[in-house]
């Protein structure tokens, strides 16, 4: 069984645990009083509102006037979903991160240690909440994509269970739009042919879904059955290791796609020093509003897991390689592939420390050591107005 573990308002949350005087309140993550920038987290409370991530702060003011805006602390956040990827740890080797706040168990090897899965996602739900007093919503489920929908389906403090022989009943009244990958585009060719929950969309036969929707018609066959073959790869293991987010309002500036990607970019190199793992391939994946779907690479000479020379190349591709004529982007993801393998089995064999730049060893021991405050990486593009060269940021634009 996969779990899918996702952590509630990840931003907020954590900033209403650290100031107990904001329970309750409408907190928004990002963004300025002002109105400039862009909501990174909304607490529940503001979600009341309609405010939402990836929504401009001067919206999330009109929606929600009286909102304390707090500024991202995206390296401390980082350090709380290390904290929680331990918890993880604990049970199961095979932990897949999506992004600092959610990511996907395998347990399959972990039942004879701990029992049946739903008891070791409820354990690492408990153990969540009291060490580190943070909700997350869980989902168990045969594959990735019905513990992803299970985790998101009864949030916030979800946990809910499909079980293997069980996924039909699971899945058929669900409206069509849970499923993964149906956007406002596809949606609305269901509207039209009258399909509203998966039920109805198991209902059109194969070569129909191709004829409406080409290549991705076979996938959507498939998620409306339940079937879904991925399986869950922790980075050590990983062909690429890589980060995405999908915006809830689809984003025209470029500065604001330079400033998402740089956190992109930020939380991969993170990733991959963990790991030890370097990469000699950077790609950013673009899919704008209408699905379709671009990704370009750089080859980097050397293999590297450093922030700033990764960063130079996803800036090096927003800023030349994109369509002159960008249409609204949906989704943004940073990768990095190309791994150099005999070098990570010496590290690995001789546990030495990972050959990060001396930069970013010495940023990410601050971090673990003093907490994300100390030290700003992606974050401070969007957030810092004056860009000086402090020691440890990233080249100003
Ligand atoms: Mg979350």
């Amino acid at each position: 069984m996969i779990l899918h573990v996702d952590m509630d308002a990840f931003y907020a949350s954590v900033e209403i645990r650290d100031n107990p005087e904001l329970a309750g309140k409408p907190v928004v993550v990002g963004g300025t009083p002002e109105g400039r920038g862009v909501v990174a987290a909304a607490s529940y409370a503001a979600r009341e509102y309609g405010v939402h991530s990836a929504m401009s702060a001067a919206k999330a003011v009109r929606l929600c006037p009286h909102a304390v805006f707090l500024k991202p602390r995206i390296s401390y956040y980082a350090e709380i979903s290390q904290q929680i990827r331990e918890i993880f740890f604990r049970y199961t080797p095979v932990v897949e991160p999506l992004s600092l706040d959610e990511a996907f168990l395998d347990v399959d090897g972990s039942e004879r240690l701990f029992g049946p899965a739903i008891d070791i996602a409820r354990a690492i739900k408990q153990e969540i909440a009291d060490s580190l007093n943070l909700v997350a919503s869980v989902g168990v489920a045969p594959n990735k994509f019905l513990a992803k929908l299970a985790s998101d389906l009864d949030k916030p403090d979800g946990f809910v269970v499909v079980p293997p022989d069980a996924i039909q009943p699971f899945l058929d009244p669900l409206p069509v739009k849970r499923i993964w990958g149906v956007g406002r585009v596809t949606e609305k060719v269901f509207d039209r042919i009258g399909v509203k929950s998966v039920a109805d969309l198991r209902g059109l036969d194969l070569d129909v879904l191709q004829r409406y929707f080409g290549d991705h018609g076979q996938h959507l066959w498939k998620l409306a059955r339940g079937i879904d073959d991925r399986k869950v790869i922790p980075d050590r293991e990983a062909k690429s290791v890589s980060h995405e987010t999908t915006f809830s309002e689809d984003i025209r500036e470029l500065s604001q796609l330079r400033a998402r990607a740089a956190e992109l970019t930020d939380q991969v190199a993170r990733r991959l020093r963990r790991a030890d793992r370097k990469g000699h391939t950077v790609t950013v994946k673009i899919r704008f509003f209408d699905f379709r779907t671009i990704t370009r690479s750089i080859s980097l000479p050397h293999s590297t897991n450093e922030t700033a020379t990764l960063w130079e190349a996803v800036r090096e591709i927003l800023t030349s390689r994109l369509p002159e004529d960008r249409p609204p982007v949906r989704l943004l993801g940073v990768g990095v592939t190309g791994f150099n393998e005999t070098k990570t089995a010496q590290l690995q064999l001789f546990e030495t420390e990972p050959a990060s730049s001396e930069l970013d060893r010495a940023a990410d021991r601050i971090r673990e050591r003093f907490g994300g405050q100390s030290l700003g990486r992606g974050s401070s593009l969007l957030h810092r107005k004056d860009d000086d060269h402090r020691p440890g940021q990233l080249p100003p634009e």
